[in-house]
């Protein structure tokens, strides 16, 4: 039975606004649901890469698989936790923009790369952690990608800032991923007590609609600490807010990209599906080790 893998860029041009932080505790939350996982870290920066507890390394890269025709099976690590790896980031990647420019193939440079990785089942969801800028990179992960998530802060002119990202998804649209989808928008480092807040919220909304998350991720000192720890919040502290809010945006993110596998289905179907919309219980038959709810998927291996 193959899986079907479920691709997202996490993005938004303009930096600091949790993306890494995003993509980080969400695929650590998705793994400790038993969903395999694989992050591409597309920022030279290597945020995301530090964050998930591995160093950089040379040749170590989505860059050596598009600047040095690496094999992309070569690139991809695993972390500490059961089902969550990653592809790392080096600072070439920084260079990229000038020396990809030129590339006839720059646009498909990331789809064909992860093609092979998409086709062996291997993840339910592959996350991309996109640069802070419109860039080649940002626009060659948009074309690679079945959907868009976006987190965003509710401060002043975010939906200036939310113009400048749709206009580009509508580009790539138009162009050469016509599938491409707008996943969904969601706000991070909430600070609840201020009235802009909920101002922002509400015309994000207006303007959105079902396609803004529920979940709200407060500001919470316990996400960047952990970050900087290099293990993400879900797994070095468990019941802090940022914690549970990033676990519970995992469900919510679950329910509305749903991966299956591509089995036939029954015929006929069962009197009741009771599992169907639950994430949790949809895919235990490839579950690696069963662990508590709230466990991470596995104690580090040291
Ligand atoms: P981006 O990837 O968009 O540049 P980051 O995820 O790196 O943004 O976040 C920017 C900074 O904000 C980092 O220092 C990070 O630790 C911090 N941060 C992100 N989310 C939260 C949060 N929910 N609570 C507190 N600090 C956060
Ligand atoms: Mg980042």
């Amino acid at each position: 039975m193959e899986r079907t893998t479920k691709t997202i860029a996490i993005a938004n041009q303009k930096g600091g606004v949790g993306k890494t932080t995003t993509v980080v505790n969400l695929a650590a939350a998705l793994a400790a649901r038993h969903r395999s996982v694989l992050v591409v870290d597309l920022d030279p920066q290597a945020h995301a890469t530090l964050g998930l507890g591995l160093e950089k390394q040379a040749g170590v890269s989505m860059y050596a698989v598009l600047a040095g025709g690496r094999d992309i099976a070569d690139v991809i690590q695993p972390t500490k936790w059961n089902n969550l790896n990653v592809i790392p980031s080096e600072v070439d990647l920084a260079g990229a923009e000038l020396e990809f420019g030129a590339r006839p193939d720059r646009l498909e440079m990331i789809r064909n790369a992860l093609a092979p990785v998409k086709e062996s089942g291997a993840f339910d969801y592959i996350l991309l952690d996109c640069p802070p800028s419109l860039g080649i990179v940002m626009t060659a992960a948009l074309v690679a990608t079945d959907g868009v998530l976006i987190p965003i802060q509710a401060e002043f002119l975010a939906m200036d800032g939310l113009a400048l990202i749709t206009g580009s998804i509508d580009r790539v649209r138009r162009g050469p991923n016509p599938a491409l989808e707008l996943n969904g928008i969601v706000f991070t480092m909430v600070n609840f007590v201020a009235k802009l807040t909920h101002d922002v919220m509400a015309e994000v909304r207006g303007h959105f609609g079902d396609r803004v998350y529920e979940t709200l991720i407060p500001r919470n000192v316990r996400v960047s600490e952990a970050m900087s720890m290099g293990t993400p919040v879900v797994y070095l502290d468990p019941r802090s807010k940022g914690s549970e809010a990033y676990k519970a945006f995992a469900w919510e993110f679950m329910a509305k990209n749903p991966t299956r596998f591509s089995a036939p289905k029954q015929t006929p179907p069962p009197a009741a599906a009771p599992h169907e919309d639950k994430p949790d219980e949809a895919q235990r038959d490839h579950t690696v080790a069963s662990v508590g709810a709230d466990a991470p998927a596995d104690a580090p291996v040291a």
